[in-house]
C-alpha cells in the first residue's frame, strides 16, 4: 500500500549508509537528495579536507627532504592544482555511492524533501512527486554556523562551504575564529602552504572538547611552526580595513585585534531542517535539533531522525552509526552497538585521536581511575620519521582495572584508536591488551609501553 519501506531524506553519512543498510536488509527503499549524494563529509567536509591536508603535508616534507637526502628542485605548490585533486577525490567517491545505490536498487530521488503527510514526502525538483513510505528517516544534516557577530557577514568572510568551494582564492594572511577541529584543521593545511595563519578561540584551550593536554600540545605545536594563537579570546566584532579583515576580540578583559586577508569563521554547525516539514508536520524539537529518543523515534509516528540534524555530536561516523541502528530498529533486528563510546580524530600534524574518558571526565563523574603515558620521543617509528612531541595516554577503572578512556597525539593515531575503542567497548582490561605482541617498529609500540605502565600503576 505504500510506495516504499523507508525513505530517507538526505545522502549523508547517515542516510546513503542507513539507505544501503537497508536494502540489505531487504526493505524497498527510497534516499531523497538536494545536492549531491555523499552530503556534507564528501562534499564540504571530512573527505575534501583530508584530500587538500594530504596535499600539504606531501609539500611539507618535502621541504623537510634535504635532512633525509631528498632534494626536489624548485619546490612549489599550485593551490588551485591541489583544489582539482581534491575534487577528482570527490567525484570518485561521489560516483562510487551512486553506483553501490544502483547495484542495492535504492531509489535516488533528486530534489528537495518535504513531510507533507503522516507517511508521506513531497519531493520539489528533477523527481518531483509525492511518495509515500511507511518509515521517513530524517538525516538532512547541518550547515556553518553564523552567529549574530557584528561583521561576520563581511566580504571575506568565510565558513568551510565557501573556502572548499575554492572562494577564498589565493591569499596571504587568514584569520580563523575557532579552535576546534575544523579550525585546526584549515590552519594546519594553511600554514604549511606559508599562510600566516591565527587562531582566536573563545575558550581556554583548543579543541576545548577533547583532553586538555592534547589542546595544550597542539597549540605549542602551532606556535613554533608560526601560527598566532589566542586562546580565552572572546570576538567582538569584525570590520574591514586596509588589507583585509580586523578581528576585535577581548582577552581577560583587554582588546585585542587581529588583521587578516581572509577570515574563516569556524564555531560550530546548526541542523538543518529548512523546507523539511510542511505546516502542521514538524516533530517536537530540541532548540534547532528534531528531538529523538534512543531507538531514534521522533515524536511523529514511524519518523525517525539522525545524525547532524538530531544528534548532540556532529561527526560522520555518528552519523552512519546511528543510521544503522535505527534501520535495525525498524526491520525489527537487534543493534549492540555502544552508541555511547565515540572515537573522535583531528587531522592536524601530529593526528589526534581519542575515545572514552579523559582523566579529567573520571574526576568529575567521580570514578577511580589511574593512567598512564607513553612518550613517542622514545618511539623508534616516530624518530625515523622525524616526528612532532607527541604521546599515548591510557585511563583504566582503578579497582575493575578495564580500560575506560584513550588519548592519542602521534602519527597514524587515527589509524590505532578503533582497537582501544575495541577494547572499550568489550570492557578489556590491559592486560588483555598486552596478550598480543606488537610488531616492531611501529608506533603501537608506544602502546605496549603505555599499557605496562598502566599494569604496574593498577598494582
Ligand atoms: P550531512 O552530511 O550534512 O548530509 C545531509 C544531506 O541532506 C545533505 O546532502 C543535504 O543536501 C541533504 N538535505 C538536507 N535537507 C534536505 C531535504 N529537505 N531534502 C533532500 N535533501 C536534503 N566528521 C568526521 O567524522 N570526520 C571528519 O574528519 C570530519 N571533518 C569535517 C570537516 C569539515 C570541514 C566539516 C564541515 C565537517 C566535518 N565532519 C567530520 C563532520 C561530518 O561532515 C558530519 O558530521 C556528517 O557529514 C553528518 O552526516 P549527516 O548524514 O548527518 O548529514
Amino acid at each position: 500500500m505504500f510506495d516504499f519501506d523507508l525513505i530517507v531524506i538526505g545522502a549523508g553519512p547517515g542516510g546513503y549508509e542507513a539507505a544501503l543498510h537497508a536494502a540489505k536488509l531487504g526493505l524497498k527503499t527510497a534516499v531523497v537528495e538536494r545536492r549531491e549524494v555523499g552530503g556534507t563529509c564528501l562534499n564540504r567536509g571530512c573527505i575534501p579536507t583530508k584530500a587538500l591536508l594530504h596535499a600539504s603535508t606531501v609539500y611539507e616534507e618535502t621541504k623537510n627532504g634535504p635532512a633525509l637526502g631528498v632534494t626536489a628542485e624548485n619546490l612549489a605548490y599550485d593551490l588551485s592544482a591541489m583544489f582539482a585533486y581534491k575534487q577528482q577525490v570527490v567525484e570518485k567517491l561521489r560516483s562510487g555511492i551512486e553506483s553501490l545505490f544502483k547495484a542495492a536498487k535504492v531509489t535516488l530521488l533528486r530534489g528537495t524533501g518535504t513531510l507533507t503527510a503522516p507517511n508521506t514526502v513531497t519531493v520539489a525538483g528533477e523527481n518531483e512527486g509525492v511518495y509515500t513510505a511507511q518509515n521517513i528517516l530524517l538525516a538532512t544534516g547541518s550547515v556553518p554556523a553564523r552567529p549574530p557577530i557584528p561583521g561576520l557577514d563581511l566580504p571575506g568572510v568565510m565558513t568551510s562551504d565557501e573556502l572548499l568551494n575554492g572562494e577564498g582564492g589565493d591569499f596571504s594572511s587568514l584569520v580563523i575564529i575557532g579552535g576546534g577541529v575544523i579550525g585546526m584543521e584549515f590552519a594546519t593545511f594553511y600554514n604549511d602552504l606559508g599562510v600566516a595563519v591565527t587562531v582566536v578561540e573563545g575558550l581556554d584551550r583548543l579543541l576545548p572538547n577533547m583532553d586538555r593536554e592534547l589542546g595544550q600540545n597542539l597549540a605549542m605545536i602551532m606556535k613554533k611552526r608560526g601560527v598566532q594563537v589566542f586562546t580565552g579570546a572572546m570576538v567582538k566584532d569584525l570590520e574591514a580595513v586596509d588589507g583585509g579583515l580586523q578581528v576585535n576580540f577581548e582577552t581577560k578583559g583587554k582588546l585585542q585585534s587581529v588583521v587578516g586577508e581572509k577570515v574563516l569563521c569556524a564555531i560550530g554547525r546548526s541542523p538543518y531542517t529548512a523546507g523539511l516539514f510542511a505546516e502542521g508536520t514538524a516533530p517536537e524539537m530540541d532548540r534547532r535539533r528534531i528531538k529523538v529518543n534512543q531507538r531514534f523515534e521522533t515524536s511523529l509516528p514511524g519518523v525517525y531522525a539522525i545524525g547532524d540534524v538530531s544528534s548532540p555530536v556532529q561527526l560522520a561516523h555518528v552519523a552512519t552509526a546511528q543510521g544503522i541502528y535505527a534501520v535495525d530498529e525498524i526491520a525489527g533486528k537487534g543493534n549492540e552497538m555502544d552508541l555511547s563510546l565515540v572515537p573522535g580524530c583531528v587531522y592536524v600534524r601530529p593526528e589526534i585521536a581519542a575515545v572514552g574518558l579523559t582523566e579529567a571526565d573520571a574526576k568529575t563523574r567521580e570514578i577511580p581511575v589511574k593512567t598512564a603515558k607513553a612518550l613517542m620521543s622514545a618511539n623508534g617509528r616516530t624518530v625515523i620519521l622525524n616526528g612532532d612531541r607527541g604521546f599515548m595516554k591510557l585511563v583504566a577503572h582503578a579497582e575493575t582495572r578495564k580500560l575506560l578512556g584513550a588519548q592519542l597525539m602521534c602519527a597514524n593515531a587515527s589509524d590505532m584508536i578503533s582497537q582501544l575503542s575495541e577494547a572499550i567497548a568489550n570492557g578489556l582490561t590491559p592486560a588483555d591488551l598486552l596478550r598480543a605482541m606488537r610488531p616492531h617498529p611501529t608506533f603501537e609500540e608506544a602502546l605496549t609501553a603505555a599499557l605496562e605502565e598502566l599494569e604496574v600503576k593498577l598494582g
